[in-house]
């Protein structure tokens, strides 16, 4: 089972002499969900106080030597295999040279020679049947620095080392990806594969991952790159989507009025919408690289990387396919159900033994609905899989009608307790006994003279009179059976006159 999808038609920006291309590539700095960092056993706690979190080995105490974390480089070979990678089973660690206050070491230990994970792609869906494939050229482990606190003090800035040391993966995508959107979706995909394997929370407000956005623009007809800027940690989709589209305006508008794009680094300014020059930027030469000394080389058994294999779960592409397959939902709904893995299991419980397409849309429609609305997850869900199934066997069984159920649906989930049960001392069960809707009927003919009288002229006034059964009878009617017992009253009405 595999998905079938074509690539997205492009998505060019119009200037002043034609039409141009968006280029963009993504270097995502994700953190490796680890209870403590990549060197030290110092914990990783967000919201920590400041500086409660810092080994010596982070504070850069003089003779502090790094030891490598084994759990972290298991999540960075996880996570390179949930993306199709290659393993590279030989990497080094190099020490990155520069200075910065948050970084007391004066070098960050990254990896750029040998990095763990080498190339791999993801599938990033755009619509259904339209998806962006996207290759990932690497993914390094290095540390997280500190972070300056300029805002605390009228004449000071402090500084907070709890980040530095804590485990990031940088994934390295292609220049693949053609627009703000593409961006935007794919940041969210290899979000979602991530929180599927474990390795990393997504949590962008947290700054678990951040990215670092390159974008370039050529004339649309053009296959040559133009010169790129980097737009630098950004932790939120909406803005590298704003962020893209107005960098990409901003060097077109240069191009066509025969200027040059300086290759630099740049910040985005939500408040302006625009982005604006950080400082020039600066070449792999200028870290002065070398491979850290106090580190062996990472050499791994291909065994050890076999058993993370074998632990790996049922990736998004993997499950939507399946889920389409198995239960006949839409590419639309699978899409939806498989954006978090807890959310599709609780389909899969739901769906067991079930219409597919009947449990994705109470799913999707009223049980997300309502968390939404809540500010609840799924794993905090008033109503259980279980619940909810037994609410959809009683519209199937005819025993409550499909309005009856939103109302059940909303009993549950204030009160609990077994549908079945609650429908039944609720008085809510369906009327299907056809004395009673017989009754139901005559009621309402011997109150609305008028309307009959009307009905049988005008067909239009017979529902009117169904809708009044339907009232008189709390909605538990069922219209169907209700509509032809009105009908074949108004008939025998017409043939006595
Ligand atoms: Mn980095």
């Amino acid at each position: 089972m595999t998905l079938q999808f074509r690539e997205p038609e492009p998505e060019l920006i119009t200037g002043a002499t034609g039409e141009w291309e968006i280029i963009v590539g993504l270097e995502v700095h994700a953190q490796v969900s680890s209870q403590s960092k990549l060197f030290s056993s110092a914990p990783t706690d967000f919201g920590a106080t400041p500086n409660s979190s810092v080994g010596f080995v982070d504070a850069a105490m003089p003779g502090m030597l790094p030891v490598v974390n084994e759990f972290c480089i298991e999540q960075a070979v996880r996570t390179g295999l949930g993306l199709n990678a290659r393993i590279n089973r030989y990497s080094v660690f190099d020490r990155k040279n520069y200075f910065y206050p948050d970084l007391p070491q004066g070098y960050q230990i990254s990896q750029l020679y040998h990095p763990i994970v080498g190339e791999g792609e993801i599938l990033v869906a755009l619509a259904p049947g339209v998806a962006r494939r996207v290759r990932v050229e690497r993914i390094h482990l290095e540390q997280d620095a500190g972070k300056s606190l300029h805002d605390m003090h009228p004449e000071l800035s402090y500084v907070d080392l709890n980040r530095t040391g804590i485990a990031l993966m940088e994934i390295v995508s292609y220049p693949d990806i053609r627009s703000p959107r593409e961006a935007a979706a794919y940041i969210l995909k290899l979000r979602q594969i991530m929180r599927y394997l474990g390795t990393c929370d997504g949590n962008m407000q947290e700054g678990s991952l951040r990215a670092d956005v390159n974008v370039s623009v050529r004339p649309a007809d053009s296959k040559a790159y133009g010169t790129r800027c980097e737009i630098k940690n950004m932790n939120s989709t909406r803005f590298i989507q704003q962020a893209i589209a107005s960098e990409a305006r901003r060097q077109m508008a240069l191009l066509e009025d025969g200027g040059d794009v300086a290759q630099e680094t740049r910040l985005y300014d939500p408040d302006s919408g625009s982005t604006r020059s950080m400082r020039s930027k600066e070449d792999a030469q200028d870290y002065r690289y070398f491979p850290c000394p106090d580190l062996l080389p990472l050499e791994l058994d291909q065994a050890w990387i076999d058993d993370i294999a074998a632990t790996l779960p049922e990736l998004p592409d993997e499950k939507k396919a399946r889920l389409i397959d198995r239960y006949g939902i839409t590419d639309y709904d699978a899409e939806v159900l498989v954006a978090e893995r807890q959310h599709a299991e609780f389909f899969e419980q739901t769906a067991a033994g079930r219409n597919g397409k009947q449990v994705a849309n109470w799913i999707i429609n009223e049980l997300f609905g309502r968390l939404n609305k809540e500010n609840l997850t799924i794993a905090t869900s008033p109503i259980s899989a279980a619940q909810l199934g037994s609410i959809i066997d009683l519209i199937d069984e005819g025993v409550i009608s499909g309005k009856i159920a939103k109302s059940l649906f909303d009993i549950v989930w204030r009160e609990g307790g077994d549908p079945r049960r609650v429908a039944t001392q609720r008085n809510m069960l369906q009327i299907t006994d056809s004395r009673a809707l017989e009754d139901a009927v005559d009621k309402v003919f011997v109150a609305s003279p008028t309307q009959v009288e009307r009905a049988l002229t005008h067909s239009k006034v017979a529902g009117y009179l169904v809708g009044q059964v339907m009232k008189l009878t709390a909605g538990k009617a069922d219209p169907r059976q209700v509509s032809q017992i009105v009908n074949k009253r108004l008939g025998d009405l017409r043939d006595q006159s």
